[in-house]
């Protein structure tokens, strides 16, 4: 089922969850793990991320610099496609338009097709940081527009080269929101005229970024709506579990913390994980209370915050 037909049918809140694919050399066993933890919540679904590959550098032994090019975690799609035919919970398969060509795009749409996957989050990615070549008859796609573009397309039967009778990929499409504006975004004018642009090229609902006060959201949401944002749009919650991620999420996602959360775990950072996990119990059921159709977690691999936060709303 695409997740804009969970939220319509839903009764109750509905929490989802994001995972990241195992680093390379590890095993899916990981996950597996991970997903048998999530089920006795009914998740209505799972977000699995995707990464582009990057470039590498290892200082052999004789002084010169060795680069290499590869995925840190790869397997997105393979694990989509366990947990939604092991554990019939529908997934939603992150896909990125920086460092893939439009063409393996439409085969890694045809492959989770195949694995009855039928949700995708269309992402531009942070780009690798080494230029792909792109064999001539290749084309890429820059922005997330661009991907829902493509896959838009998909929905009606449109591959990249015209086959006559082709039957159409039909994916759910979400698309990523940022309340505190895309880091990349000159104001938050330009990231919204950009936003409502992926969703006029059809996508059906927006996930947001992390966010730790609430009101950032709520503002945004009433910012989405004054410009004619009108699909679902689903918060994104990270639960603090250690005193260094008051500086590193910050930096690995342009976010900020409101002080009295900064303050209180600076005073107590014993009990930081204590901390937040009221934080975000309190984030929730703010959120609930304001009526949003579901919260999504960035669990990051690492249930046990998470699911003491969902325990309450059970
Ligand atoms: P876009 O919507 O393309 O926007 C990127 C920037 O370009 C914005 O500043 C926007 O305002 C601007 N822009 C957009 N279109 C245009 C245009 N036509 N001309 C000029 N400017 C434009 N990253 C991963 O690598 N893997 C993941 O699985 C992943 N999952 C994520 C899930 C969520 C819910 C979120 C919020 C982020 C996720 N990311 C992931 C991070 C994401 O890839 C980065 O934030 C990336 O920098 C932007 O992606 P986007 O899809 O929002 O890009």
């Amino acid at each position: 089922m695409k997740v804009i037909e969970h939220l319509d049918k839903a009764t109750d809140p509905l929490f989802s969850y994001e995972i990241v694919p195992p680093p390379r050399g590890r095993t899916v066993q990981d996950i597996i793990d991970i997903v048998k933890e999530l089920v006795p919540y009914n998740p209505p679904w799972i977000d699995v991320t995707a990464h582009a590959a990057g470039a590498f550098y290892n200082e052999k032994s004789d002084g010169t610099i060795e680069r290499k090019i590869y995925k840190k975690r790869p397997g997105t799609m393979g694990i989509c496609g366990i947990i939604q035919n092991r554990f019939k919970i529908d997934t939603v398969a992150h896909i990125l338009s920086l460092g893939f060509t439009k063409e393996e795009t439409e085969d890694a749409l045809i492959e989770l097709n195949y694995l009855g996957v039928h949700n995708v989050l269309a992402l531009r990615g942070d780009g690798p940081n080494y230029n792909k070549k792109i064999d001539t008859g290749r084309s890429c796609n820059h922005y997330a527009s661009d991907l829902v573009e493509q896959l838009a397309d998909a929905r009606n039967g449109k591959f990249i080269n015209e086959i006559s009778g082709a039957r159409p990929l039909d994916f759910g499409i979400g698309v990523a929101g940022y309340p505190e504006k895309h880091f990349e975004a000159p104001n938050m004018k330009s990231d919204m005229f950009y936003t409502k642009k992926k969703i006029d090229a059809g996508a059906d609902y927006i996930t947001t970024q992390m966010f730790f006060d609430n009101k950032v959201f709520f503002d945004y949401v009433k910012l989405c709506r004054e410009e004619g944002i009108n699909v679902p749009i689903i918060p994104g919650l990270k639960i603090i579990k250690n005193v260094k991620q008051l500086q590193t999420l910050p930096r690995h996602f342009y976010i900020d913390f409101p002080d009295e959360l900064v303050d209180e775990i600076t005073e107590n950072p014993d009990h930081v994980v204590e901390i937040g996990i009221k934080h975000a119990m309190k984030q929730a059921e703010g959120l609930l209370e304001f009526g949003v159709p579901g919260v999504h977690f960035y669990i990051m691999n690492d249930t046990e915050s998470v699911l003491e936060v969902v325990k309450k709303f059970r």
